[in-house]
């Protein structure tokens, strides 16, 4: 799916007006998502037994079907990744759903993952087709008007990537002219083309194809969370780069069926109370790629 659109007067702000944690500071490591097997960490938690939820009707679901159905991603090294060879799912927001479902009675091989992209991540949750959803899921007003949101767990901000030998664009006010690609549904298309003023913008279905579009040199720059343009640039750091700072704060959330405040108030206290898992995971998924961050309060 492609769709263009041409942008005439959007106002321009300012960046840098929001703090942000997430910045690809710091040398990449090896690349990280390929290794992300659950075997490694499911040491960092128990499988909890004799759990009840009473008044969740989504860990009622779970459990007369006796799995758990998790959205996310897959092509985002760091945070959501299935390895194209071995099939093995990896990443921060995978383990983040794997820790979950621990914390609810299931352990990793109960877990059915459905890869959804970003714009029908809403309807899928609407529609009962997932328990829930972990993958760079910024929380928002507008989404939180279809479904709940536990977290944040995950804050990072919009960023740009360009070809490592781009010179002319060093952040989102460098765009005049200039083709942008993001994806559909996302928040980062939303501001780049309500906020800034590109030449134009393209969008599809999933980064690594607006990665593809960069490559081949019909795009001038991807935006998305500086989170997942860090992944992309440790896997790739001859052929990408990052430009400039970050130019939004992005709260990751994890996308809930709307109501099961029992499962919301379940899955926050989790987090809150579980600093040293939030940290081995940050410690082994992200901070390979430079990316900087802490763990914020859950609170929605
Ligand atoms: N965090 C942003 C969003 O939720 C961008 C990343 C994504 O598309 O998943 O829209």
């Amino acid at each position: 799916m492609r769709k263009t659109r041409f942008l005439a007067g959007a106002s321009i702000i300012a960046a840098g007006l929001l703090a942000l944690t997430a910045c690809n500071s710091g040398t990449p490591g090896a690349a990280p998502g390929a290794e992300g097997d659950s075997a490694d960490t499911t040491q960092l938690w128990e499988v909890a037994s004799d759990v009840s939820l009473d008044g969740s009707p989504t860990f009622e679901r779970m459990v007369a079907a006796d799995k758990v159905v998790v959205g996310v991603k897959e092509d985002q090294p760091g945070l959501g990744f299935k390895d194209p060879i071995s099939d093995e799912r990896g990443g921060f927001d995978v383990e983040i759903a794997q820790w979950i479902a621990a914390s609810l009675g299931f352990d990793a091989d109960k877990i059915e993952y459905k890869t959804i992209p970003s714009a029908n991540r809403e309807q899928e949750l609407v529609n009962g087709n997932i328990d829930y959803y972990v993958g760079t899921y910024s929380i928002t007003d507008k989404r939180k008007a279809q479904i709940d949101f536990a977290g944040p767990y995950l804050i990072t901000g919009q960023g740009l990537l360009v070809a490592a030998d781009n010179e002319d664009i060093t952040g989102p006010n460098d765009l005049a002219g200039k083709i942008v690609c993001s994806v559909t549904g996302s928040t980062p298309l939303q501001r780049i083309r309500d906020e800034y003023n590109p030449g134009d913008t393209v969008e599809y279905d999933t980064y690594t194809q607006c990665l593809e579009q960069l490559r081949a040199g019909s795009v001038d720059a991807v935006t998305t969370d500086q989170a997942i343009l860090a992944g992309y640039v440790a896997q790739e750091p001859e052929t990408f780069k990052i430009a400039g700072d970050t130019f939004s704060e992005e709260r990751y959330g994890v996308g809930l069926p709307k109501g099961d405040t029992v499962l919301k108030d379940h899955i926050n206290t989790l987090f809150n109370d579980g600093g040293d898992v939030w940290t081995a995971l940050f410690d082994k998924n992200l901070a390979p790629a430079g990316i900087k961050g802490e763990q914020p309060t859950a609170d929605e």
